[in-house]
């Protein structure tokens, strides 16, 4: 019998819980499942008699991580771009090869990138799907993300043609109609840029999203993409919402900053891409400036892994090293770090549920959705001493100690194993579009995509020809 039957209580006992509703942290306080609800939270709770249990001591527990912006579809060439550039990621999936993926190769992605999503304690992903070239691969994203046991939000996007364009056809109103039916487990956007055209070609799109009543979720500041002018399009024509969200927002002005802080939207950060590939500096030093709600995100597993504890650590780091150089540029000193562990973990959780406009999520509280997480590691010798939860989670933790994972209240993962998940066929499909690609693309062209060439380094002159230490005069006995 599975020891985690639908419908059977649940309770998480003696772990340190980090509830998200302010900086509180309440050690040994068990946590109380009852269908897809949390039911308490407190110490030594009665639960039902036939309640499971979860010994969750030594450990910590947080609400189920949300990612508002992952391309899972990226997920089935996971790590293959590792050394590309923004440039580089455009010509090889918007002009050259993101055409070759088929509905089933969107299925693969999305198969993989939910489960890894799982794994890694993040329960919800909005999925910012831009590979959907025809309504045939936005129902194999679809298929992937209900057979996967995690909350999904699929932002819909159409790299190979303008956004007005697929907007407008009717396949895609067809879509909208048999697929969003309201399932609080599948949420829907509309995932598209503004390049800045003064034509503003994209408002017919917006227009789309405002009927339908999606949120839009767009590529905002992205260096050599999109600009301060794209916000402006937004702005003066009514488009900024509380539900947009901006993605990256690293290239922007503060008059940008200040016209999304007015309008409520918020800006989902994703920190590794925007230091690797150049969208611009990671902004969560400047935006913080401005009041502005973030989440955060991981991007694509082209690159990264679809890991927030690495998302949050890469975060605290930028930020705090923008600050210092900030100072240093004044001659400054910074005593005090201004962005702490504990709002990175905020941003991780309650962030992303904000964002999504979902108050039923991101906090550990009784009558929020059971979306849990427990990060407990006995064998580790990084799980102790626990003195700092937050700044344990944000530096000190990492996929493979996520021990425990609820999604609606169902366990999908437990004691590090998930449950009810088939990886041996994620695996088959992936390699099937591996292979797909490889050959369509021909193995010069494959080998070429992974390996950039490096521009040359010029070695310095140096004007130093000091080699040896005993001539040095502070070495002469
Ligand atoms: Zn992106």
């Amino acid at each position: 019998m599975n020891e985690f039957a639908a419908g059977r209580p649940l309770v998480l006992r003696g772990g340190t819980v980090l509830p998200m509703d302010g900086r509180r942290v309440l050690p040994r306080t068990d946590v109380l499942v009852t269908g897809d609800r949390i039911a308490a939270v407190g110490p030594d709770l009665e639960a039902p008699g036939d309640a499971a249990e979860i010994d969750a001591s030594g450990g910590i527990v947080l609400p189920g991580m949300i990612d508002t912006h992952r391309h899972m579809w990226q997920t089935a060439m996971r790590g293959y771009g590792a050394d590309w550039t923004l440039t580089q990621y455009f010509v090889w999936y918007y002009l050259e090869h993101g055409k070759l993926f088929r509905p089933e190769d969107v299925h693969a992605g999305n198969t993989l990138a939910a489960i890894e999503a799982l794994d890694a304690g993040v329960t919800t992903v909005v999925d910012w799907s831009h590979g959907l070239q025809t309504v045939d691969h936005a129902d194999a994203a679809a298929d992937a993300l209900q057979a996967v046991p995690g909350r999904y939000v699929l932002a819909y996007g159409n790299i190979q043609q303008p956004p007005a364009e697929w907007t407008a056809a009717p396949e895609f109103r067809d879509f909208v109609r048999r697929r969003i039916t309201g399932d609080d487990m599948l949420g829907f956007q509309i995932a598209f840029d503004v390049l800045g055209d003064p034509a503003f070609p994209e408002k017919p799109a917006f227009e789309v999203a405002r009927e339908l009543g999606a949120a839009v979720t767009t590529h905002a500041g992205v260096w050599g993409a999109t600009s301060d002018d794209g916000i402006r399009l937004m702005y003066d024509h009514g488009f900024m919402t509380p539900g947009t969200i901006y993605v990256h927002a690293a290239s922007l002005s503060a008059d940008s900053y200040h016209r999304i802080a007015a309008t409520g939207g918020s800006i989902s950060v994703s920190t590794e891409s925007e230091q690797s590939a150049g969208q611009g500096y990671p902004p969560t030093w400047a935006i913080r400036a401005h009041g502005i709600p973030v989440s955060m995100s991981m991007d694509t597993s082209v690159w990264w892994s679809g890991d927030l504890f690495s998302a949050m650590r890469a975060t605290l780091g930028a930020d705090r090293s923008r600050e210092h150089l900030e100072a240093h540029a004044k001659g400054d000193t910074v005593t005090h770090a201004g962005l702490r562990a504990a709002q990175v973990v905020e941003w991780a959780t309650r962030g992303g549920a904000r964002a999504l406009g979902r108050d039923d999520l991101g906090t550990i509280e009784p009558g929020k959705k059971a979306d849990l997480v427990l990060i407990k590691n006995d064998l580790s010798p990084v799980s102790f001493p626990l003195l700092n939860p937050f700044g344990h989670v944000a530096f000190q933790a990492q996929r493979g100690d996520v021990h425990t994972v609820l999604v609606d209240g169902r366990v999908v993962k437990h004691e590090h194993r998930l449950l009810g998940v088939d990886l041996a066929a994620a695996r088959r499909q992936v390699e099937r579009t591996v292979e797909h690609l490889r050959s369509e693309m021909g193995e010069e062209a494959w080998e070429r995509g992974m390996n950039p060439d490096i521009p040359a380094t010029k070695i310095l002159d140096n004007p130093y020809t000091y080699t040896d230490y005993r001539s040095s005069s502070t070495h002469r006995l």
